[in-house]
């Protein structure tokens, strides 16, 4: 495994390595099973001839909260430990000094999917995810890109700017790692505190009792909603807040009149200082 921090690094060890796919796996590092997923997912598409990329970087640029940036966690020799073990090729993981020009001026935005959920809740967040996954797109030069559903409204983003921007990358989605206990793993879950973590499942219990009423034909997205946030707000924790809960259709990320098509539940929450999000797709048509 080759471990780099530059882009000129990074294409020279790639150079020899175009004549086979290149997959590449952006992660912001503090590798979990969901990353892990995702990393043997690049490894199967890259194939044993191909070259896997994972890029370990903190993107300054998507933070809107400085505490957030500061304390997001980079347990970087860990990280490069899993990426071995897991059959990682390259590991590219750059300072932001030396990823980001001191003048840096472009940016990519998009202007429609990111009007709710973490867009209107994170301003500026998404040109920050969209200018470096298109950075890292154009630096690693790859046939294919791996991302999760966990992250349901970046993904669909991507996918826009690939298609509007004609990117000629691949995309593969794959669906959330959760623990047994339905939490979704995340980064920012080990910056809970023990009584944080044992009640941070009631994201995905909200989520999934909700969705438990497409099975009865339901189409009102109030009744969606409000059960989803019952169980969001039985009990709660002092420190936990809501940040969003919203009912979208899942191809444009529009709120739809009725449920009557597929749709995603989305929830973003705040425990003190740390921001959780989760998700879930699904589809009354198709329930009954
Ligand atoms: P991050 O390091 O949080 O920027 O995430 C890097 C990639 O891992 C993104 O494509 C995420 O959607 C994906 N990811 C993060 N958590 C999970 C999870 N629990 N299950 C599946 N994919 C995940």
């Amino acid at each position: 495994m080759q471990v780099v921090s530059t882009e000129l690094e990074l294409r020279e060890c790639l150079s020899s390595r175009r004549q086979a796919p290149i997959a590449l796996v952006p992660t912001m590092g503090a590798l979990h099973e969901g990353h892990l997923a995702l990393i043997a997912k690049g490894r199967e598409t890259a194939g044993e001839q191909g070259t896997l990329v994972v890029s370990i970087f903190v993107n300054p640029l998507q933070f809107d909260r400085k505490n957030d940036l500061e304390h997001y966690p980079r347990p970087l020799e860990q990280d490069l430990k899993n990426c071995e073990q897991a059959g990682v090729d390259v590991v590219f993981c750059p300072s932001s000094d030396n990823f980001y020009q001191p003048n840096h001026s472009v940016y990519v935005s998009e202007n429609q999917l990111t009007k709710t959920l973490c867009g209107a809740s994170r301003p500026g967040h998404f040109d920050g995810v969209c200018t470096v996954v298109l950075k890292l797109f154009n630096q690693v030069g790859c046939d294919y890109a791996i991302f999760g559903k966990k992250d349901y409204q970046q993904l669909k983003v991507i996918e826009r700017m690939v298609r509007d921007l004609s990117h000629p990358v691949q995309l593969i989605p794959l669906d959330t790692i959760r623990e047994d206990d339905g939490l979704a793993l995340s980064s920012r879950n080990r910056r809970l505190s023990a009584e944080q973590r044992a009640d941070a499942p009631r994201l995905y219990r909200a989520l999934l009792a909700a969705s438990h009423l497409a099975t009865t034909g339901e189409q009102s997205v109030e009744n969606y909603l409000n059960t989803a946030r019952s169980f969001l707000e039985k009990a709660p924790l002092p420190e936990f807040k809501i940040d969003y809960l919203e009912l979208l259709t899942a191809t444009d990320l529009t709120a739809p009149s009725l449920v009557n098509q597929k749709v995603v539940l989305a929830v973003a929450a705040f425990y003190g200082e740390v921001r959780l999000i989760d998700n879930l797709e699904f589809d009354p048509t198709r329930a009954i």
